[in-house]
């Protein structure tokens, strides 16, 4: 008996030791990244404060801290996805959640969408005001639903059912984003007489628009993808963009790659660009940055889309091309250190 013990114990032993082996071995060749952005538009020096730059810069870094603690304890890339995103939203500085946009009739209605890689199981909502974390609702409908998409009041009280955190609409005004609105309803109006050209300047297009994603790889290979939005300001009540559409403004397959987008979604998605980048990682074998470029530098760039990507494939290649002056951006990956930047060229 003592004997037939110790010859097991030494079977499970050495299957440990090699199982310890074969992990620390994959460990390199299975890299952890965790890619954000946090809006692209006319982001210029000249436009920037010091004080402003470093509170985006800031929280840039914080998202990208918290999404990586969740994939260095071995959290999954959805996760990580929600974790970072719920961070932005949380945040006024960024066109989501806490910081969205308004629109025409003075209200903020957000969207979001979140894709797992790995099952390619996908959920979003749309047109939603009361629902503190959009991510997690989108999540929530992933999970623990039947559909995809789920939009306004159903998709509130799908999120309440959920147990997920309702706020008063009030929660989201902020004064920035309302004098944004203002001052496009101004121009709106100014515009109206053709003999004469509108006093009040034009929105720089990140106070116009500018949205969060995150696209992360954890330590099982897998991919995930997430963006949320307040949408544009001064858009109709009811409109929709790419944010919370599969295939324009997120998608994620672990064959190709996760991307998120932000611009201008109206163009986002009549040029599918989430999906058309991973179809030409998949079908053409284009790198994922030749694949973004190619995308979003051209073909979306010739159509007069502005914005741009983060797109990550699943050995921990990315690229965040974008077509305007700027992008509020970030990476991590395995030292855990967090880079950030916010202008073209950096
Ligand atoms: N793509 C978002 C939308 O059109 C806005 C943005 O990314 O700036 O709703």
């Amino acid at each position: 008996m003592g004997q037939r013990f110790g010859i097991a114990m030494l079977v499970v032993l050495s299957a440990v030791t090699a199982a310890a082996q074969t992990a620390a071995t994959a460990a390199p060749s299975r890299p952890l990244r965790l890619v954000i952005h946090g809006g692209a538009g006319t982001i210029t020096r000249a436009s920037m404060t010091a004080e402003r730059e470093k509170e985006y810069r800031v929280a840039l870094e914080l998202a990208l801290r918290t999404g990586f603690s969740v994939l260095s304890k071995g959290g999954s890339s959805i996760d990580a996805v929600e974790a970072t995103i719920r961070v932005m939203e949380d945040s006024p500085l960024f066109n989501a959640g806490k910081g969205a946009v308004f629109t025409h009739d003075g209200r903020n209605e957000m969207d979001a969408s979140i894709m797992d890689g790995r099952t390619k199981r996908a959920g979003a909502v749309a047109a939603v005001s009361i629902i503190r974390n959009p991510i997690s609702a989108a999540r929530a409908v992933m999970e623990k639903s039947q559909h995809v998409m789920m939009i306004g009041r159903g998709a509130e009280l799908f999120a309440t059912k959920q147990g997920l955190e309702i706020v008063d609409p009030s929660y989201f005004w902020t004064e920035h984003r309302w004098k944004a609105l203002q001052l496009e309803l101004k121009r709106e109006d100014e515009a109206k007489d053709p003999s004469k050209k509108p006093a009040t300047p034009g929105q720089d297009q990140d106070k116009k628009h500018g949205t969060v994603g995150a696209v992360a790889l954890d330590r099982s290979g897998d991919l995930a993808a997430g963006t949320s939005t307040g949408g544009m300001t001064n858009k109709q009540f009811g409109r929709v963009g790419d944010s919370p559409i599969i295939g324009a403004g997120n998608f994620a397959e672990n064959e190709s790659c996760a991307v998120s987008g932000t611009g201008h979604g109206e163009y986002f998605i009549r040029w599918t660009v989430a999906y058309d980048i991973a179809a030409l990682v998949k079908y053409r074998g284009l790198s994922v940055k030749d694949a973004a470029n190619e995308v979003v530098m051209k073909k979306l760039k010739a159509g007069g889309g502005t914005g741009g990507v983060i797109a990550l494939d699943a050995k921990g290649n990315f690229a965040t091309p974008f077509n305007t002056e700027g992008m509020y951006r970030g990476w991590i990956g395995d030292d855990g250190v967090p880079h950030v930047a916010i202008y073209a060229g950096e």
